[in-house]
């Protein structure tokens, strides 16, 4: 069984998003999904400071992967599955009988119920359609010859959002977003968000030398 260092995680940098959706609609593109259908990933808007100083912080957003994963444990069919060989929780939707269990469950509403009766959500681009992605083969998706690298990292403008094995992805964030991360304080560790930098704020020791301020996932840290 894989270690939960070489599981699959996602790195979000708010400070490189410029809210663009494209992440969202490269998914929606790949996947073949309608665009009258929800989201498998999401763009929200933030905002930040008082007015007139207000600041958008925009916030993209899929399935984490969980490592614990919740919607599993609630799945009365076992149609859903985190992968041992790299972590992705995946929807087999033969098995699905579409009572929305996973969605109540899910505390980041990441799974989608559709026209079919059936829940979808993100797979971590393994395979193309509209399903989960249960029906790939449970190889590391590093060793897949296919889709290494997610439509929405490829396909954001800004680079901001990142996927791979945890202790890569641990290893390119600011030493902020690590701490962060192992400290389960984002999202209770399952995505790597580096720290909201105030650009107009003076030197006070975080990273790149700018203060950090409170984002929508380290609110309350
Ligand atoms: S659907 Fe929700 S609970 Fe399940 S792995 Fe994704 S983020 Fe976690
Ligand atoms: S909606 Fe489908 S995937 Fe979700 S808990 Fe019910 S059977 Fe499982
Ligand atoms: S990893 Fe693939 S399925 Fe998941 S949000 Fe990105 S594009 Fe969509």
């Amino acid at each position: 069984m894989a270690v939960e260092s070489e599981h699959w995680v996602f790195y979000f940098d708010p400070n490189r998003c410029i809210g663009c959706h494209a992440c969202s609609v490269s998914c929606k593109q790949f996947h073949g999904r309608g665009s009258d259908t929800d989201d498998w990933r999401t763009v929200t808007h933030h905002q930040k400071g008082t007015y007139p100083d207000v600041e958008d912080v925009p916030l993209s957003m899929s399935c984490m992967h969980c490592h614990d994963a919740p919607c599993e444990k609630v799945c009365p069919t076992n149609a859903i599955e985190k992968r041992e060989s790299d972590g992705i929780v995946t929807i087999n939707r033969d098995d699905c009988i579409g009572c929305k269990y996973c969605g109540w469950a899910c505390p980041f509403g990441a799974p989608v119920y559709g026209d079919d009766g059936l829940m979808s959500k993100c797979n971590m681009c393994l395979g193309r359609g509209p399903g989960g992605g249960a029906d790939v083969e449970d190889t590391p998706k590093h060793e897949l010859e296919d889709q290494v690298e997610p439509n929405c990292v490829s396909d954001c403008v800004g680079e901001a959002i990142k996927a791979g094995p945890q202790k890569e992805i641990i290893e390119e964030a600011s030493q902020a977003a690590a701490e962060r991360f192992r400290s389960g304080a984002v999202a209770n560790g399952r995505v790597i968000v580096e720290p909201l930098q105030d650009s107009t704020s003076a030197v006070d020791g975080s990273v790149g030398g700018t203060k950090e301020v409170t984002t929508p996932y380290n609110a309350g840290d």
